[in-house]
């Protein structure tokens, strides 16, 4: 089982008070993470050794962990091929050679002639007969009693052996109390055996469970292991919106007044989707209490204009909003847009990133001090300290996973106004999974806009192989000669930012020198603000026919004109950068297409990927299948701090359990709120990091 070993912790409180436990070893276990007894009881084996049996070597089988007895014939250091000790070790039926490339000179005593030993490892029949190379050796008497256990394997640290471990694991799981905290009926109900058997049974287990079960985690200790996990973890984000609902904020009216006038310039109607987030959004905002609400939507769903009416809902009751993006590009492209719509209803929209001048930059800082701006714009810049709102009562983040602020901001705001925090409202392309939903992201609440505005042509996607340049290059022409604009997207290369500039660099050039009827801009993440906001301005007006880019273009740009999308080395991208560099093209009514060109050979991992971005354009079908692929470790990236991690539980394996924890939750906290705590307290409390946001 792919289990996580637990974070490392600093060296607070240790168990020293445990028998065995000096303070050499529980400052090695603080490095594992272990600080309390209990955390000892729930630093469970990663595997098990069968100890408990002895092989007659003859039938000893090829390549398994297996355990042999027998006396040392013969004994040598030999230095052909390399230095090597090799003795013979004889049993009642047969012969096998034990070989160790490295070894100390005990193990020459260990293995002198005549000595009894017991041999675990894997045996391999060779062309010179049986051998085990580097087992581990035991010496023992004629009658040494065989252990009656299976031997648990635990993860462990440099310097601390796996005896002393086991010895402070067997202490721990004396002292403290191993009391249940879920009540008898549930876990009845829900075929759960007690907490104290299932965990002694998995540190300790009797020779007669079966070991695939353990290791796969099928067995029930393993089942009642990950739903205690689960519902730590359940409960935890329960309290903390709990926490959140204890808190207070300024309640906003809906902005009708505005958002009429919006709506009445806008060329466009709200889609039936667009429409049920903003309602959403606005009770939230009507509550005395923080709205932390994200709105989910496909690239080119459009999200931006159901911020910019939530804006409104701020606007309209005299208070400030805040607009964040991860990137420049973004930010200046939002801006653009804010105060197009907003700016005819005469309302003021600054912004503010790092390369203002520094005479721009005080006077936005003023008018956001002030509060004429009511609406500022940019990237994390903002909410730096020097940035003071007058009034700030709504903040918008758009791809909030990009950036893992989520939890920074949230402390970064609350210090503005020490009485009411203000409404979050964070938007996002990625789909979050279900599983991933119901647990990490169980503590916000979710908004999702799943249509697309009518009149879109869905994007045609290719695979072409880097040797058909030439008939890409033609497309591209083809394109630009008939009035539509094309991306050109260079190749990631993650090792070098240096060389992934140069080959943006070159690759413009080079087009530029192909197509010398085109105009052919470029845009990375290197180029001066100023200079990036041009180029962009000058692709949106339709004065540049090719864009060539780096990823920065990834997120958010806004170009209906465009209609194709070639992107080099599409084997080295993630499936959440591919999606997003497509959602690019396909936004006006032309038809529009995406070429993905890709090097061979390609890995399992790319062929699988591409299979993928090829196959499906819905983006929340790429979100499961890139969850499957990867696991949930990017998406989560920015959800680290404040959210327990899972040890034990595997989303996709356990999904079963995580819905039965999440009701179990529910039910716990209403009924049994002392449990509830004592169950958080159990699992999380050495975490208190993350019991605090
Ligand atoms: P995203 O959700 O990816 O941020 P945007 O907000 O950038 O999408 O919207 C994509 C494009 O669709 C923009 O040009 C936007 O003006 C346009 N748009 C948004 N809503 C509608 C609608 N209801 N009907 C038609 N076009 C719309
Ligand atoms: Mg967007």
């Amino acid at each position: 089982m792919g289990r996580r070993a637990a974070p490392a912790a600093g060296d607070e409180a240790v168990p020293a008070s445990l028998p065995g436990v000096t303070r050499t070893v529980a400052t090695q276990l603080a490095k594992l993470g272990l600080k309390r007894g209990f955390d000892l009881v729930l630093h469970l084996p990663l595997r098990y050794e069968d100890e408990t049996r002895i092989t007659p070597i003859v039938e000893a089988p090829h390549g398994l962990p297996t355990q042999v007895e027998g006396v040392v014939v013969d004994c040598d250091v030999k230095f052909r091929p390399r230095k090597q000790l090799v003795a013979r070790v004889r049993d009642a039926g047969g012969e096998l050679t034990v070989r160790l490339l490295h070894f100390y000179p005990s193990a020459s005593r260990q293995l002198a002639v005549g000595s009894r030993v017991r041999l675990s490892g894997e045996i391999r029949h060779g062309f010179f007969g049986a051998e085990m190379v580097h087992p581990r050796i035991r010496t023992v008497g004629e009658n040494t009693a065989l252990p009656t256990r299976l031997t648990p394997v635990y993860s462990t640290t440099a310097g601390l052996s796996q005896s002393v471990l086991r010895r402070a694991v067997a202490a721990a799981l004396d002292r403290e109390s191993l009391d249940d905290t879920l009540p008898a009926p549930l876990l009845a109900r829900l075929k759960l055996p007690a907490f104290e058997p299932a965990v002694r049974l998995l540190h300790d287990p009797t020779p007669d469970v079966p070991l695939d079960a353990l290791a796969s985690g099928r067995h029930p200790a393993w089942q009642r292991i990950k739903f205690d996990e689960l519902l730590a973890q359940q409960l935890s984000m329960h309290l903390h919106r709990q926490r959140r609902d204890a808190a207070r904020a300024v309640p906003l009216g809906a902005g009708t007044a505005l958002a009429n006038r919006l709506l009445d310039v806008l060329p466009f109607a709200l889609t039936g989707a667009q429409q049920r987030a903003l309602t959403e959004i606005r009770a939230d905002l009507a509550r005395p209490h923080p709205m932390h609400r994200l709105l989910q939507g496909d690239v080119g769903s459009g999200k931006t204009v159901v911020a910019a009416l939530a804006a409104l809902c701020a606007v309209e009751s005299g208070r400030q909003v805040a607009v964040m993006a991860p990137t420049e590009i973004l930010a200046e492209q939002h801006y653009a847009k804010f105060r197009q719509w907003l700016g005819a209803l005469d309302i003021d929209v600054v912004w503010i990133t790092g390369s203002l001048t520094a005479r721009e930059r005080r006077a936005a800082l003023e008018a956001i001090e002030s509060g004429k701006a009511a609406v500022a714009v940019g990237t994390q810049a903002l909410f730096q300290e020097h940035v003071r709102f007058h009034d700030l009562a709504l903040a918008i983040v758009d791809e909030q996973h990009r950036f893992g602020v989520h939890q920074r901001l949230a402390l970064r705001l609350k210090g503005a106004d020490g009485e009411a925090s203000p409404h979050q409202l964070m938007m996002s392309a990625t789909p979050i999974p279900r599983t991933l939903a119901m647990s990490f992201y169980a503590d916000l609440d979710v908004s999702v806009i799943d249509e697309l505005p009518p009149g879109r042509t869905p994007v045609v996607t290719k695979l072409v192989s880097d040797a058909r340049r030439d008939e890409v290059l033609q497309r591209v022409r083809d394109a630009c000669v008939t009035g539509s604009q094309a991306y050109w997207v260079c190749p990631l290369i993650e090792e070098s930012e240096q060389l992934e500039l140069k080959t943006a660099i070159d690759t413009h050039a080079l087009l530029q020198q192909t197509f010398p009827e085109l105009r052919v801009g470029l845009v990375h993440g290197r180029l001066p603000t100023a200079e990036k906001a041009a180029t962009m301005a000058a692709f949106k007006a339709g004065e540049i026919q090719l864009l060539v880019a780096t990823t920065v273009i990834e997120v958010g740009v806004d170009v209906p004109n465009a209609t194709l999308m070639v992107i080099e080395h599409a084997e080295r991208m993630g499936l959440a950068q591919l999606h997003q560099l497509r959602g690019r093209v396909g936004r006006g009514t032309g038809e529009s297409a995406c070429i993905l060109m890709y090097q061979q050979p390609l890995s399992q991992l790319a062929r699988e990927r591409l299979r993928v971005i090829y196959e499906n354009t819905d983006g929340f079908e790429i979100a499961r299948e890139d969850l499957r692929i990867r696991g949930p470790g990017e998406l989560l990236g920015a959800r680290q701090s404040g959210v327990p991690m899972l040890r034990f539980a595997d989303l996709e394996l356990d999904s079963g359990l995580l819905e039965a924890a999440r009701d179990a939750a529910a039910e716990l906290l209403r009924r049994h709120p002392d449990r509830a705590k004592a169950h958080v307290e159990r699992w999380l409390a050495s975490r208190e990091e993350l019991l605090r946001a």
